[in-house]
């Protein structure tokens, strides 16, 4: 028979006197066994739970607990002497965080079936960090923000949450099935949240939706044929929202935009950031059919400043430029913080004896191979002077 835990009956209690009735150490960890069912393994897609062991003046850690088919099994970082009395000490942080977010995967679930009752369910993941739930079948991204804003109405609703167990019989078709369902057990239990929902459950849940306090969809990936919702609650929710909102705020001194105006704002960084592309690809082709150079020692010496190259830029330039038997090639980008790539072919030296000297005088940084050095400069405060220092010092080196 399926008898009730003491997670179910009360989630609140957090310590307890256990005996250890086995311990084995497996790869590097401990499993430990105890012989009351008081933490919560791994199963019915929510993690285990974790805590802390105290026997003695010793706290051992536990990382995880996970099922067997010998039972739940403590995932200890240290042994524990078998038939010993001990303390465990639930991670109550974990606990909580697991129950507001598993509990916010019943309501997710529930109000995705309401608006669009032909979806079915895939992986389901609930841990004390965030929830994963994989919808099956096609979703629109636009649905899935109309559920998360009726999970928040529920939440903001405050409904209990009551749970108890009941015989297969007196299921009715009310009842949603889910991950865990107890059918080898005589009975179910049934997770009831008040006028919302009702779905068997074996895992533990928050005793009203207002515990959860914020639902956030951190992220939603759509793939071919399903859709994964990646959402987190409570602390972890506020948390998101603030440094989201905060990082367009900060912007906001910056650059004068309406928060309303946040979505356009994005299109056009991205609309600006591709017609660049386009704009480098056509500079980079005019520098290479006409690039000014001058001849030191016989050798083709070529120096460009190029204002708005980013290093990527750069070496994009670099290939672009046609080759010549013997040549040095200096690409300069100015900016808060300059760069630099010098590149040489047949000549007697490595590239780096041409300009490190001169870069590391004038505050700068670099390295590289035998035919090219990269280089940059943290603050430069003006980048024309140390450009023109950098090619009159190559040209004196190219004659030695
Ligand atoms: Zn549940």
């Amino acid at each position: 028979m399926l008898s009730s835990k003491h997670y179910w009956d009360d989630p609140m209690q957090d310590e307890f006197s256990v005996n250890i009735t086995s311990c084995t150490a497996q790869d590097g960890v401990y499993h430990i066994a105890i012989d009351r069912d008081v933490i919560r393994a791994e199963g019915g897609g929510q993690a285990g739970e974790k805590g802390t062991i105290h026997s003695g003046s010793d706290t051992i850690k536990i990382t995880n607990t996970i099922t067997l088919e010998s039972g739940a099994m403590l995932i200890a970082d240290a042994p524990v002497q078998v038939g010993k009395e001990v303390t465990i000490k639930i991670d109550m942080e974990w606990r909580l965080q697991m129950m507001r977010n598993h509990t916010a995967e019943h309501l997710f679930v529930s109000q995705l079936k309401r608006i669009n009752p032909d979806i079915d369910l895939g992986y389901i993941w609930i841990d004390g960090d965030a929830g994963t739930v994989e919808i099956l079948g096609t979703t629109e991204i636009n649905q899935m923000f109309e559920v998360e804003k009726e999970v928040q109405l529920r939440i903001n609703e405050r409904h209990p949450i009551i749970s108890s167990l009941i015989s297969p019989e007196e299921v009715t078709s009310k009842v949603r099935a889910r991950d865990g369902v107890q059918t080898k057990h005589d009975q179910i239990r049934i997770i009831k949240i008040e006028g919302v929902d009702e779905s068997a459950c074996s895992g533990i849940h928050a005793i009203n939706t207002s515990d959860i306090g914020v639902f956030k969809i951190q992220d939603i990936r759509i793939y071919d044929e399903s859709t994964r919702v990646h959402f987190v609650t409570s602390k972890k929710a506020i948390e998101l929202l603030a440094y989201v909102f905060n990082e367009a705020l900060a912007r906001k001194q910056m650059y004068p935009f309406e928060m309303e105006q946040l979505g356009m704002v994005l299109d056009k960084a991205k609309k600006t950031s591709e017609s660049r592309e386009h704009l480098m690809a056509l500079a980079v082709k005019l520098l290479a059919e006409d690039t000014r150079f001058e001849t030191v020692n016989g050798i083709r010496f070529t120096h460009l400043f190029l204002p708005g190259f980013d290093t990527r830029d750069l070496r994009m330039c670099l290939k672009a430029l046609p080759t010549h038997e013997k040549s040095a090639t200096l690409l300069f980008s100015p900016g808060q913080k300059s760069s630099i790539i010098f590149w040489v072919n047949g000549l007697s030296h490595p590239a780096s004896a041409y300009v490190s000297k001169i870069v590391e005088e004038m505050g700068g940084k670099g390295g590289g191979s035998k035919d090219s050095y990269t280089g940059g400069f943290g603050e430069a405060q003006e980048p024309q002077v140390i450009y023109n220092k950098i090619v009159q010092m190559i040209r004196k080196n190219l004659v030695t």
